[in-house]
């Protein structure tokens, strides 16, 4: 992947069972709801944020969470 751009971090609730790996491995990126459940803190991230994106996409058991680059939209 190229470097520089920012990317977008999605969400999806529907999918997300609360592993909690995201907002463990991301606590930048990601927050804690009251049921433990992930939710985004930051919708747009670059350079160290978005290597902590990455691992917790790459970590989501449910394949909840997809990085999109913000440059080619
Ligand atoms: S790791 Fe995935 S399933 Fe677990 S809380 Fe985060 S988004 Fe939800």
């Amino acid at each position: 992947m190229s470097g520089g751009g920012k990317l977008k971090v999605e969400h999806d609730s529907n999918a997300c069972v609360g592993h909690g790996r995201c907002y463990v491995l991301a606590p930048d990126v990601f927050d804690e709801d009251e049921r433990g459940h992930g939710v985004v803190k930051q919708a747009s991230v670059h350079a160290e944020l978005a290597k902590q994106a990455r691992l917790a996409a790459e970590n989501c058991p449910e394949d909840a969470i997809t990085l999109r680059s913000d440059d080619d939209a």
